[in-house]
């Protein structure tokens, strides 16, 4: 009897995980619908969808992926990496933005597929090894948890990932998740070299607590040095974990459009941290005065 509820029970929390992990997929429709593949600059390309931002680094030694996104995501990152004349099997090394579902949860799943290894920055490792459950805001909320993908290779502030002749910096912009990662590489383009910028998340999603945080009583200072990080990074081609950090899906119709500089937005970029910064300050300040 004992046994036939506690599969009763496990049955009911799977189909309860099943349908909130599909209610949070159809409240954000660009999530999921595809968008074509495209090169950004030399040897980096978007493989993700409308918004959810994966992005291949192509070299002749294997390919570098940037976030497994949801599990629904992976196979439409394969599309698109076919898309592009690439093998999804070629990719050897998998990064990600933050350890959020909408970035790593199809990282397991990736993993598999491909054999590659995952490295991770050292805070958000021990998110991404229990599946969520570490998260400082959303351990206990079963709609944000997902398949936990073993770390192969812990990352520090500074570190460099390096495949054939690519070469990626890992600078930790923390606050958002004690891991956020904002990626750099070079890239050279019509005889230039292009720095690009992947921004790892500058956001305070709501409910975060920014004033005496148990479970994470530094998280304001991250942010601040997040932004500072941010501010001094050198940045041609402006990029993000969702499409919507930059205006990817304008930026994508002007490069279709023969614009090939479409991506290169200095301009862009320093505005966008500006006002990040300006909303973190606004809202830290509030809550410090106790509203
Ligand atoms: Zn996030």
């Amino acid at each position: 009897m004992l046994r036939v509820l506690r599969t009763q029970t496990l049955w009911a929390l799977a189909g309860f995980t099943l349908f909130t992990a599909a209610l949070a997929a159809q409240a954000n429709p660009a999530w999921t619908h595809p968008f074509p593949a495209h090169r950004i600059a030399g040897n980096l390309y978007y493989v993700g969808s409308e918004d959810l931002a994966s992005y291949l680094i192509v070299t002749p030694q294997g390919d570098i992926l940037i976030n497994s996104s949801l599990e629904a995501s992976v196979p439409l990152i394969r599309k698109s990496v076919e898309s592009l004349g690439f093998r999804f099997t070629d990719i050897r090394i998998l990064l990600i933005s933050h350890a959020h579902y909408d970035h790593c949860a199809g990282s397991a799943q990736v993993k598999k597929l491909t054999g590659a290894k995952y490295y991770v920055m050292d805070g958000d490792v021990p998110v991404v090894e229990s599946g969520g459950k570490a998260d400082f805001q959303y351990g206990s909320d079963p709609t944000t948890l997902y398949p936990p993908a073993k770390v192969d290779r812990v990352l520090h502030d500074g570190d460099t990932v390096k495949l054939g002749d690519a070469v990626l910096t890992a600078h930790l912009t923390a606050g958002h998740t004690r891991g956020t990662t904002t990626w750099t590489m070079d890239e050279v383009e019509g005889g230039k070299t292009l720095h690009a910028v992947i921004v790892g998340s500058p956001n305070v999603n709501p409910g975060y607590k920014l004033v005496d945080n148990k479970k994470y009583p530094h998280i304001a200072t991250d942010y601040q040095l997040g932004f500072e990080v941010l501010k001094r990074l050198p940045c041609d081609i402006f990029l993000g974990a969702h499409g919507g950090y930059y205006d990817m899906k304008e930026k994508y119709q002007r490069w279709k459009q023969g614009d090939r500089d479409a991506f290169i937005d200095p301009a862009g970029y320093k505005s966008y941290i500006a006002e990040r910064e300006q909303v973190f300050r606004a809202e830290w300040a509030r809550q410090s005065a106790g509203h």
